[in-house]
């Protein structure tokens, strides 16, 4: 028996100070199309999701509502779990920044590299804002009569000097360079390159790790001076160690980390690449495997129910579309790694519409009424028409190669789509329906249906499993899924899918 291949995916944890909307499942359903899609091909799969619980943010939400930090972001994580629940998210685990087994993580990586030299105490001074406790950069702050102000008081800043920890960034400049340009690991390329062009273009300053616990009490401990709490990005960015049980089982933690495939979003590039390689490196780890870094959804015009700021809101999407199958397959589609998508309700309705109500929906109630109706439910064939079947193998080597290799998750839709399309071109050309016995045209549909419904398996399950079990389809291997001859399928009932939008 070969080996099972692990597969270790993760998204970035997210912040709980609101509600989790499109964007969010936007990186999640991503993420879970990958996961499941690993599964079917039989690695070993572990898909690790979570929450970044500590901060002055979350500290200060929790204020405002009265309640402690803890109970504030266990409130928010019942939430995040709800809404990953009802878009059938299949994490192995939901990793929180507050777990026992994090913290001592955090507090471990800490000390070691503070035991090697490589965290050091210094000062830290910049323009900072009384009221949000919190330093602001020259891209951040506003200019007002010439002096920097607060953009959200909109008070004057002051000149501040603070004492912290700094990890020694300027320290890997060379290691980073030298794995950027010559290992595969982010990906698209071009990202790459932005991530290469910064390290050479500006001085790899060392970075802030802590902030004094008199300012930021919520947060991991520093092991070696308790006045400091640990900075949030630095706690967040080990949960992917944490998630797969670096300190209690290394065996476990060293074969999934072998085959590491972060999804992040292209605003935390950075964080994600130089300065966790370079953490990475300060525990002696190697590097991920992958990081997929994908581009924005642009929302503006989207006005879909009750949208807050700009945010659609995921319960808003599973409205309109009625099941998680309907907002996974949009996500799925307009899912661009390279390129800001634009989406807008008129977009999104006219692809649920023309691709699940329409292409995909039409063709199973037609193939499954067709069968009833004139074989009565029990369909067979010695024979098949190869020019419909030959097209549908094809799709099969593209969508293998396009999802499992290129992470093109919208292009490999389409490839589907493209072949549902032609079968129901075909329905329309030999008109099963006039003739006395269709069970030649009906298999070779049957055939294109089959291999549709197990390459759609990961983007929509519970679509995917009424039609398998409608029709009496067996779910496989998408990577070994073919066109058989002489096979019988029994058809129970012609499901109808998807209902259009209007
Ligand atoms: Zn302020």
């Amino acid at each position: 028996m070969k080996p099972e291949t692990p597969f270790y995916i993760t998204t970035p944890i997210y912040y709980p100070n609101a509600e989790p909307h499109l964007g969010h499942a936007y990186t999640t359903v991503f993420a879970d199309i990958l996961a499941r899609y690993h599964r079917l091909i039989g690695d070993d799969t572990f898909y690790l999701t979570g929450t970044d619980e500590h901060g002055l943010k979350l500290q200060r939400a929790a204020e405002a509502k009265g309640v402690t930090p803890k109970e504030f972001v266990d409130s928010m994580v019942a939430i995040y779990r709800n809404f990953w629940g009802l878009l059938n998210i299949s994490y192995n685990r939901f990793v929180r920044t507050t777990d026992e087994d994090h913290i001592k993580v955090v507090k471990y990586a800490a000390e070691v590299m503070y035991r090697k030299g490589l965290i050091y105490k210094g000062n830290y001074s910049g323009w900072y804002c009384v009221d949000c406790e919190k330093f602001y950069s020259a891209s951040e702050y506003l200019m007002i009569d010439g002096r920097p102000h607060c953009p959200i008081h909109r008070k004057p800043l002051e000149w501040t000097e603070e004492s912290t920890y700094y990890f020694r960034l300027s320290e890997f400049r060379e290691y980073l360079l030298n794995l950027l340009k010559n290992k595969d690991i982010v990906y698209p390329k071009h990202f790459r390159q932005e991530v290469i062009n910064k390290i050479v273009g500006q001085e790899l300053l060392d970075i802030s790790i802590a902030r004094p616990k008199e300012r930021v009490w919520w947060g991991i401990e520093l092991p070696f001076d308790k006045n400091y709490t640990v900075y949030v990005w630095f706690d967040a960015l080990l949960n992917y160690l944490t998630g797969i049980n670096y300190l209690s089982d290394k065996e476990r933690f060293r074969r999934y980390w072998s085959s590491t495939h972060h999804v992040i979003g292209k605003d935390i590039l950075w964080f994600h690449t130089a300065v966790w390689f370079a953490m990475l490196k300060a525990l002696d780890i190697d590097p991920p495997k992958k990081v997929l870094v994908h581009s924005f959804i642009i929302n503006k015009g989207l006005k879909m129910g009750k949208s807050s700021g700009n945010a659609v809101r995921i319960e808003d999407l599973l409205g309109r579309y009625l099941s998680s199958d309907g907002v996974r397959y949009l996500i799925a589609r307009i899912f661009n790694l390279g390129k800001d998508v634009e989406v807008s309700t008129s977009l999104l309705d006219s692809i649920y519409n023309s691709e699940l109500a329409d292409n995909l929906g039409n063709l199973i109630r037609r193939v499954g009424v067709l069968i009833k109706k004139k074989l009565k439910g029990t369909l067979s064939s010695e024979s098949i028409d190869n020019t419909l079947t030959d097209k549908a193998d094809t799709a099969v080597h593209k969508f293998n190669k396009l999802l499992g290799e290129e992470y093109e998750i919208s292009t490999a839709l389409q490839e589907v789509m493209g072949l549902l399309k032609e079968a129901n071109a075909y329905i329309n050309s030999v008109r099963p329906w006039e003739l006395s016995d269709p069970s030649k045209e009906l298999y070779t549909l049957m055939e294109v249906v089959k291999v549709a419904i197990n390459l759609l398996y990961p983007v929509i399950p519970e679509s995917v499993s009424k039609v398998a079990e409608s029709f009496s389809i067996q779910l496989g291997n998408p990577l070994d899924i073919s066109v058989d001859v002489g096979k019988e399928y029994v058809v129970k009932e012609a499901p109808i899918l998807f209902k259009k939008v209007r």
